[in-house]
């Protein structure tokens, strides 16, 4: 029995998972490990503008929620 070198996963035949890790290491050997890697860190990390944008999206949610809710108390007062 091994475990995975990328993913720790006790396999019983290789250092790597046959259907996710081994996956991978498919694609970088179709890719290369700096467009694998590329994508990844594109898709998976955020940018600080990205980040930025999903505070402010989230900041506008509960804004907007709580207007909402400010509407909804004003609409029994009367
Ligand atoms: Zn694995």
């Amino acid at each position: 029995m091994y475990d995975c070198k990328l993913c720790g996963v006790t396999c019983y035949t290789t250092y790597l998972c046959q259907d996710k890790c081994n996956r991978i290491k498919d694609m970088v050997n179709l890719y290369g490990v700096d467009t694998v890697l590329d994508v990844l860190e594109t898709v998976l990390i955020r940018s600080e503008k990205q980040r930025n944008f999903k505070l402010k999206q989230k900041l506008n949610e509960e804004i907007s929620q709580s207007l909402k809710i400010g509407n909804k108390k004003e609409a029994k007062n009367c």
